[in-house]
């Protein structure tokens, strides 16, 4: 990996900026000072130092946000708030990405990685990784719809679904549910819900496969995985 890309990654500013610090000469490779960007070095097995102190090099990142409802999972837009402009600039600098999507007004669990065979590995739809949304309907829930889920439902553009495991948590004019689905179709949980007549009130995403929303996060927050969470997602 180049030099300049590698400091640029672990939050040593632009490449352009890390040019500057490279003729500056503070850049050191197994004790040579370094000051071609172009130079490559392995992140394994060569030390780099900076000013003397060795950084720790790493080539991805993993985060879980609880993402605010307002907010678009999306890398950037002209106009509005995403969920990567809301990151430490430390963290920004591995220019991480949402891993799917949430629609802005849904709010929950969302990984944010540069970690691209992952990502594709979740995505995949031949992989059926299950997400786990709670929601609230306007409407009573019932057993009929437990049923009709279970044997998937067909959708306004005439897509019928794979089957969803729905759970009633509470039942009335307003119920309370979890629905688990291992699809990731544009609006689908809200859609599901049209296709039984009901609509979706409030929408938020408690678990991806085997990662779960960690209820100490607030709205907007976010944290690095854990290595154990790492391993078991992949
Ligand atoms: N289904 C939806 O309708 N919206 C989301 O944001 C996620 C799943």
């Amino acid at each position: 990996m180049r030099i300049d890309k590698l400091l640029a990654n672990i939050g040593y500013g632009s490449r352009k900026d890390v040019k500057k610090l490279l003729k500056s000469g503070a850049v050191k490779v197994n004790e040579t000072v370094v000051k071609d960007a172009k130079e490559h070095v392995n992140p394994d097995s060569d030390i780099v130092t900076v000013h003397g102190e060795t950084v720790e090099y790493r080539e991805f990142i993993y985060l879980m946000m609880n993402k605010p409802p307002g907010v678009l999972s999306a890398t950037e837009d002209n106009h509005q708030e995403t969920v990567i402009d809301i990151l430490e600039p430390e963290d920004a600098v591995f220019e991480p990405f949402p891993v799917g999507r949430l629609d802005k007004d849904t709010e929950g669990l969302l990984l944010l990685t540069n970690d691209g065979q992952l990502a594709h590995q979740l995505l995949s739809p031949k992989k059926h990784v299950p997400k786990t949304y709670f929601a609230v309907i306007d409407g009573e829930v019932t057993d009929d719809d437990i049923r009709a889920f279970r044997n998937g439902v067909t959708l306004d553009d005439g897509y019928e679904t794979k089957p969803g495991e729905l759970k009633i948590l509470k039942s009335g004019i307003r119920s309370d549910i979890e629905l688990t689905i291992t699809e990731g179709k544009f609006h689908q949980v809200k859609r599901m819900f049209e296709a039984v007549g009901k609509r979706v009130v409030y929408l938020q995403r408690i678990r991806m496969g085997s990662l779960v929303l960690d209820e100490e996060l607030v709205l907007g927050q976010y944290r690095e995985l854990t290595d154990e969470e790492i391993s078991q997602l992949k």
